[in-house]
């Protein structure tokens, strides 16, 4: 395989969510094919891409014979088999590498990985029986944050201990998956940077923003995140080190908590394209999307560059749904819908977008205007 890929290549794509539809329309605008693995029939990536295998991720068979109609592979989702990835790897670049999927899908690795490379994270501790969690919780204190150590996302798998009487029944309830304790972050904010590293090193990271989160999911970015110079500083430096410690090619988001004290520790990190990148589709020339392709097709990463202010909400479960008419008819909503058939309570739809004047991002009642019948006011 020769890289950069030709125009007309086919990139395989694990995994047939938005985060591949969104991928696939990049690499459609850059002339590219994409050719999606996925188990589900008509998925959101399917419905955009130039081919399709429906498959487990896992069927040996299925896997060669996906190997061999493309030219290199990716993947939008973590909870794929990284043995299957293996396999893949054995017949075409799978970008990022099967290992940084394996990192990425387990917290222990994560966090031993990212404190080895040099990146705080809350404290932590693993734990297979109730002993060990008393232990740990007599180290790291309450509250504290149990959490399996697989297959986790959007608060799934987890669960917040604030006094000892609750530790027996969250035990209970995530046991028998291996679990890991965190220590409680009284974080003053959420933020992330997406950054794209290619096969020659080069990095291009997009600007750190402010995530907030309702019942566990994703709600708001915020881009750019309002945080100090410093911070903003340490955040992009910590996403650098990271994606050059996992000799990264592909895309990476860093999800992190600044606390009190302008401290930025990892939460956790993704080597795909992020909900929290979303923004960028509308407020910057290359959005994560075509990063991502430009990464793992072997394209010049050029310095990214935001060209709006922007905020980002997400379209969840049926009662966002149910509000599309007037979303498209507000002025100044970029609405983004995935196709998905059925919206089910806590089901990521859509999102939109709302773009303001580079340095014109404003403060929270301007935020809730600008998103029409999508914004709540804040409290009082
Ligand atoms: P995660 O699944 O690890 O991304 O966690 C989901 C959300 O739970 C995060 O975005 C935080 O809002 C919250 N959370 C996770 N871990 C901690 C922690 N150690 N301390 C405080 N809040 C946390």
């Amino acid at each position: 395989m020769t890289f950069p890929l030709h125009p007309n290549s086919t990139i395989g794509l694990v995994g047939g969510g938005q985060l591949g539809r969104m991928s696939a329309l990049a690499a459609a605008r850059l002339g590219y094919r994409c050719h999606i693995l996925t188990r589900e029939v008509d998925s959101p990536a399917t419905q955009v891409a130039h081919a399709v295998t429906i498959s487990d991720y896992a069927d040996p068979a299925s896997l060669r014979a996906f190997a061999e109609a493309v030219d290199v592979i990716s993947f939008e989702f973590e909870n794929v088999s990284a043995e299957g990835l293996d396999l893949l790897a054995s017949l075409k670049p799978v970008r990022p590498a099967p290992a940084i999927l394996r990192i990425s899908q387990d917290r222990l690795a994560e966090k031993t990985f990212l404190n080895g490379a040099g990146a705080t994270t809350a404290p932590w501790a693993p734990v297979a029986s109730l002993a060990e969690l008393q232990e740990a919780v007599g180290r790291l204190g309450l509250p504290a944050v149990l959490k399996t150590t697989r297959l986790g996302y959007d608060g799934k798998g987890q669960a917040t201990l604030r006094s000892p009487d609750d530790l027996a029944p969250a035990f209970e309830r995530l046991n028998p998956k291996p679990l890991v304790l965190e220590g409680f972050v009284n974080f003053a904010q959420e933020v992330s940077v997406v950054i794209a590293r290619g096969a020659d090193g080069t990095l291009s990271a997009f600007d750190t923003v402010e995530n907030r989160h309702r019942d566990h999911i994703l709600d708001l970015t915020l881009a750019p995140a309002r945080i100090p110079v410093a911070v903003d500083q340490a955040a992009q430096e910590i996403a650098r080190n990271v994606a050059t410690a996992l000799d990264l090619i592909g895309l990476l988001a860093v999800e992190m908590f600044v606390d009190a004290t302008g401290r930025v520790l990892v939460n956790e990190i993704a080597p795909r394209p992020h909900n929290s990148g979303h923004w960028t589709i509308d407020a910057c020339p290359a959005s994560q999307f075509e990063l991502h392709i430009r990464s793992i097709a072997g394209l010049p990463l050029l310095p990214v560059v935001r060209h709006s202010d922007a905020v980002m909400k997400n379209l969840v479960g049926p009662e966002d749904t149910a509000l599309w008419p007037q979303i498209v008819a507000t002025p100044g909503l970029i609405p983004h819908l995935y196709g998905k058939a059925e919206a089910r309570p806590g089901r990521k739809m859509g999102h939109v977008t709302h773009l303001f004047p580079k340095g014109a991002l404003p403060g929270e009642f301007g935020i809730a205007d600008a998103l029409g019948v999508l914004g709540t006011p804040p409290a009082p």
